[in-house]
């Protein structure tokens, strides 16, 4: 039986903040919906102290963003992009159109159509994460998505250079210096001045993925992809250091990002819990990660592997990072997760930033019903058919009818029949 040695956070008090989260991004909805532009600039002076007259940066301003950054920054963006594309391609190439005769003369198939203009918000709030342009906007490309849209908020009152020079270098087509809802809004809604998109894709914070849920349905989502999480399983062959590095990292997001460590060793977790104390104390980033540990974090003893991923799969996290002796058992066992990173050599970090797997990944226990944003979310598969002779239709058709019957659509029920007639020359036999 698993046993709790840190607990997190009051469910109440969570509970709480979702609602308040919840009623400001409907409040803003409406707010664009209703004024375009001119909410858009309000609600940007609002939140980020951010006003433009146009909120598109233009190609001079990318440019000089791109000159800012180092020959080093620039060549890293382009490894990092390489990865990310790479690994891309690959996957786009395991989605293969289809078409099957599945009866004599009745042809069935699928094409894979990429969506017609995707919105890709890149988030920057906190820090300027440049690499969520690569996840998403380099991954429309790859899928073919001929119109890019893409924002982000201003970080230090300006356009991040690092995370515009990465937008530009991914193949956007629009690049917006806009952030949080009013951002999702505009490319989704659409404003007088920017047209509206078909899909919103990209991380954020949780005013951000609550936009995203609020206006599915009115455009398409790649997932729910929130404040981070990660979950940290480890036995009795990796030290409290490693654990504690891994747990902060990710930690260090936002106040809102649980970690978690699940272990089967009593040792190590409390070696990790010391080690967090120790280098919270010189972590840079330690007024965030503490908040988000203090309130989120969890620390789980667990007596077998199979019992951690019992709980692991429970807890759906959007990173698992497995350090045991056989990370191996997890990749086949386990069934919820937003990614795997499998024993001590890789890390979520090579994840987030580089390895060339997509970082933007299910949060909130979405995991339980999607993995991550990758090619195949940019693209439609959509069936068509073709009944070659008249015997097919006839035999379709027959069956058609009689199950229309069963239903009551008469008017179905005819599409069958008159086709039975023509290619037939009988009657549907009840
Ligand atoms: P962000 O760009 O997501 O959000 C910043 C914007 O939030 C601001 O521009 C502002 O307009 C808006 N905002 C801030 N306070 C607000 C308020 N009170 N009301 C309305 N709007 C408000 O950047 P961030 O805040 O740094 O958050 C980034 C998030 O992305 C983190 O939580 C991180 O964990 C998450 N993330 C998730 C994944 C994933 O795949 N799930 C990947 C990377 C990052």
């Amino acid at each position: 039986m698993a046993r709790w040695l840190k607990t997190g956070a009051d469910v109440t008090a969570v509970a709480n903040a979702d609602r308040a989260v919840r009623e400001t991004v409907e409040g803003i909805l409406a707010d664009v919906a209703a004024r375009g532009d001119a909410a858009v600039r309000d609600l940007s002076v609002k939140f980020d102290g951010w006003d433009r007259e146009s909120y598109r940066l233009s190609p001079a301003e990318i440019q000089a963003c791109i000159d800012q950054l180092s020959a080093r920054d620039l060549a890293d963006i382009e490894f990092a992009q390489a990865q990310v594309k790479n690994f891309a391609q690959k996957q786009r190439e395991t989605l293969l159109d289809l078409e099957v005769e599945t009866l004599p003369g009745v042809v069935l198939g699928h094409k894979h159509i990429p969506v017609g203009a995707a919105g890709c918000y890149v988030p920057g709030g906190k820090y300027p994460l440049l690499a969520s342009a690569h996840m998403s906007v380099l991954t429309a490309k790859v899928a073919g998505v001929p119109r890019v849209v893409t924002c982000a908020p201003p970080f230090g009152g300006k356009p991040a250079p690092a995370i515009v020079a990465a937008q530009a270098l991914a193949g956007a087509d629009e690049i917006y210096c806009l952030g949080g809802v009013q951002a999702v809004a505009a490319m989704a809604l659409g404003t007088q001045t920017i047209a509206p998109v078909d899909m919103l894709v990209g991380p954020g914070n949780a005013y951000v993925a609550e936009a995203k849920r609020q206006l599915f349905g009115r455009v398409g989502i790649d997932l729910f992809a929130g404040p981070t999480e990660t979950l940290v399983i480890a036995d009795d062959t990796v030290d409290g250091e490693l654990c504690a590095t891994d747990l902060l990292g990710q930690a260090e997001h936002g106040p809102d990002s649980p970690a978690i460590l699940l272990t089967t060793s009593r040792k190590l977790a409390e070696d990790t819990i010391a080690w967090i104390e120790k280098l919270l104390e010189v972590l840079p980033t330690a007024a965030i990660a503490r908040r988000a540990w203090e309130s989120f974090g969890q620390v789980i003893l667990a007596d077998s592997d199979a019992e951690m991923v019992e709980i692991a799969d429970k807890i759906a996290s959007e990173h698992v990072q497995v350090m045991t002796a056989d990370p191996d058992y997890f990749l086949r066992h386990m069934t919820n997760y937003g990614a795997l990173f499998l024993g001590e050599r890789t890390n979520v970090s090579y994840g987030d930033k580089v390895i060339g797997t997509n970082h933007t990944l299910p949060t909130k226990l979405a995991a339980r019903y999607t993995g991550g944003l990758w090619v195949g979310k940019f693209l439609k598969t959509c069936t068509y058919q073709k009944v070659l002779t008249d015997e097919a239709s006839a035999l379709v058709g027959e069956y058609c009818s009689r199950l229309c019957a069963l239903e009551g659509f008469a008017g179905h029920g005819e599409q069958a029949n008159i086709r039975v007639r023509r290619y037939g020359g009988r009657e549907v036999p009840y």
